[in-house]
Protein backbone atom coordinates (compact mmCIF):
# COMPACT_ATOMS: atom_id res chain seq x y z
CA UNK A 1 0.00 0.00 0.00
CA UNK A 2 1.31 3.46 -0.75
CA UNK A 3 3.04 4.88 2.15
CA UNK A 4 1.33 8.20 2.26
CA UNK A 5 -1.81 6.22 2.86
CA UNK A 6 -3.15 6.74 6.95
CA UNK A 7 -4.24 3.09 7.12
CA UNK A 8 -3.14 0.07 9.05
CA UNK A 9 -2.79 -3.20 7.12
CA UNK A 10 -2.33 -6.72 8.30
CA UNK A 11 -2.50 -9.82 7.03
CA UNK A 12 -4.75 -12.87 7.74
CA UNK A 13 -4.26 -16.49 5.95
CA UNK A 14 -7.28 -18.58 5.83
CA UNK A 15 -6.50 -22.56 5.54
CA UNK A 16 -10.25 -23.61 4.53
CA UNK A 17 -12.46 -22.88 1.93
CA UNK A 18 -14.94 -21.14 4.79
CA UNK A 19 -12.38 -20.51 7.75
CA UNK A 20 -13.69 -18.23 10.48
CA UNK A 21 -10.39 -16.20 12.20
CA UNK A 22 -10.68 -14.50 14.97
CA UNK A 23 -8.72 -10.84 14.77
CA UNK A 24 -9.86 -8.93 17.82
CA UNK A 25 -5.72 -8.99 19.52
CA UNK A 26 -4.64 -7.36 15.77
CA UNK A 27 -7.28 -4.43 15.97
CA UNK A 28 -6.59 -4.10 19.29
CA UNK A 29 -2.75 -4.12 18.65
CA UNK A 30 -3.40 -1.39 15.72
CA UNK A 31 -5.39 0.62 18.56
CA UNK A 32 -2.69 0.45 21.10
CA UNK A 33 -0.19 1.59 18.39
CA UNK A 34 -1.95 4.82 16.85
CA UNK A 35 -1.73 6.06 20.49
CA UNK A 36 -5.63 7.31 20.08
CA UNK A 37 -7.40 6.92 23.17
CA UNK A 38 -10.96 7.82 22.28
CA UNK A 39 -12.28 7.56 18.72
CA UNK A 40 -14.10 4.84 16.27
CA UNK A 41 -11.80 1.96 14.88
CA UNK A 42 -13.42 1.46 11.56
CA UNK A 43 -12.14 -1.97 10.11
CA UNK A 44 -12.70 -2.85 6.46
CA UNK A 45 -11.66 -5.99 3.91
CA UNK A 46 -10.89 -5.14 0.39
CA UNK A 47 -12.51 -8.30 -1.10
CA UNK A 48 -15.46 -9.60 -2.15
CA UNK A 49 -15.67 -13.25 -1.10
CA UNK A 50 -14.67 -12.62 2.40
CA UNK A 51 -16.44 -10.48 5.62
CA UNK A 52 -16.06 -9.24 9.25
CA UNK A 53 -18.37 -10.43 11.55
CA UNK A 54 -18.47 -9.71 15.06
CA UNK A 55 -20.20 -12.55 17.50
CA UNK A 56 -19.18 -14.84 20.50
CA UNK A 57 -15.99 -15.90 21.14
CA UNK A 58 -16.20 -18.12 24.02
CA UNK A 59 -17.79 -20.63 22.51
CA UNK A 60 -16.80 -21.87 19.47
CA UNK A 61 -19.67 -23.76 18.53
CA UNK A 62 -21.87 -20.42 18.03
CA UNK A 63 -19.12 -19.75 14.93
CA UNK A 64 -19.54 -22.96 13.44
CA UNK A 65 -23.63 -22.09 13.83
CA UNK A 66 -23.09 -19.22 11.78
CA UNK A 67 -21.06 -20.94 9.24
CA UNK A 68 -23.31 -24.07 8.80
CA UNK A 69 -26.22 -21.75 8.72
CA UNK A 70 -24.75 -19.51 5.98
CA UNK A 71 -23.91 -22.92 3.92
CA UNK A 72 -27.33 -23.92 4.14
CA UNK A 73 -28.97 -20.78 3.44
CA UNK A 74 -26.97 -20.12 0.18
CA UNK A 75 -25.60 -23.23 -0.92
CA UNK A 76 -22.29 -23.86 -2.91
CA UNK A 77 -23.86 -25.42 -5.42
CA UNK A 78 -27.16 -23.49 -6.72
CA UNK A 79 -27.45 -22.35 -11.12
CA UNK A 80 -25.77 -19.47 -10.17
CA UNK A 81 -24.89 -17.37 -13.32
CA UNK A 82 -21.50 -15.79 -12.43
CA UNK A 83 -18.65 -17.63 -14.42
CA UNK A 84 -15.91 -17.99 -11.51
CA UNK A 85 -17.97 -20.31 -9.76
CA UNK A 86 -17.96 -18.50 -6.69
CA UNK A 87 -21.15 -17.15 -6.34
CA UNK A 88 -21.79 -18.31 -3.05
CA UNK A 89 -19.12 -16.46 -1.23
CA UNK A 90 -20.06 -13.38 -2.88
CA UNK A 91 -23.20 -13.67 -1.29
CA UNK A 92 -22.18 -14.44 1.92
CA UNK A 93 -19.93 -11.85 1.89
CA UNK A 94 -23.03 -9.38 1.12
CA UNK A 95 -24.74 -10.79 4.26
CA UNK A 96 -21.55 -10.77 6.09
CA UNK A 97 -20.46 -7.22 4.98
CA UNK A 98 -16.67 -5.69 4.40
CA UNK A 99 -16.89 -3.62 7.48
CA UNK A 100 -17.61 -2.95 11.13
CA UNK A 101 -16.48 0.05 13.26
CA UNK A 102 -16.13 -0.35 17.11
CA UNK A 103 -15.95 2.79 19.90
CA UNK A 104 -12.37 3.36 21.34
CA UNK A 105 -12.52 4.59 24.91
CA UNK A 106 -9.19 4.85 26.89
CA UNK A 107 -7.20 3.23 24.30
CA UNK A 108 -9.33 0.30 24.69
CA UNK A 109 -11.77 -1.74 21.79
CA UNK A 110 -15.16 -1.24 23.40
CA UNK A 111 -16.34 -4.91 22.62
CA UNK A 112 -18.86 -6.76 25.28
CA UNK A 113 -17.61 -9.56 27.55
CA UNK A 114 -18.64 -12.09 24.77
CA UNK A 115 -17.76 -10.44 21.54
CA UNK A 116 -15.02 -10.74 19.53
CA UNK A 117 -13.98 -9.76 15.66
CA UNK A 118 -13.95 -12.52 12.88
CA UNK A 119 -12.22 -12.07 9.76
CA UNK A 120 -14.79 -14.44 7.63
CA UNK A 121 -13.68 -16.45 4.56
CA UNK A 122 -15.91 -17.57 2.33
CA UNK A 123 -13.74 -18.97 -0.62
CA UNK A 124 -10.39 -19.74 0.72
CA UNK A 125 -7.90 -20.60 1.27
CA UNK A 126 -6.16 -17.20 0.56
CA UNK A 127 -4.11 -14.36 2.12
CA UNK A 128 -6.11 -11.98 2.72
CA UNK A 129 -5.65 -8.11 3.92
CA UNK A 130 -7.23 -6.16 6.59
CA UNK A 131 -7.55 -2.23 6.77
CA UNK A 132 -7.70 -0.22 10.18
CA UNK A 133 -8.91 3.35 10.16
CA UNK A 134 -8.54 5.11 13.43
CA UNK A 135 -10.25 8.46 13.79
ZN1 LIG B 1 -16.28 -14.54 -8.33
Amino acid sequence: MDKSVNIAEFFVRTTKRTDFIEITRKVQEAVTKSKIKNGICHIFIPHTTAGIIINEHADPDVIADISETLEKIVPWKNNYSHMEGNSAAHIKSSIAGTSKSVFIENGNLMLGTWQGIFFAEFDGPRSRKVWIKIV
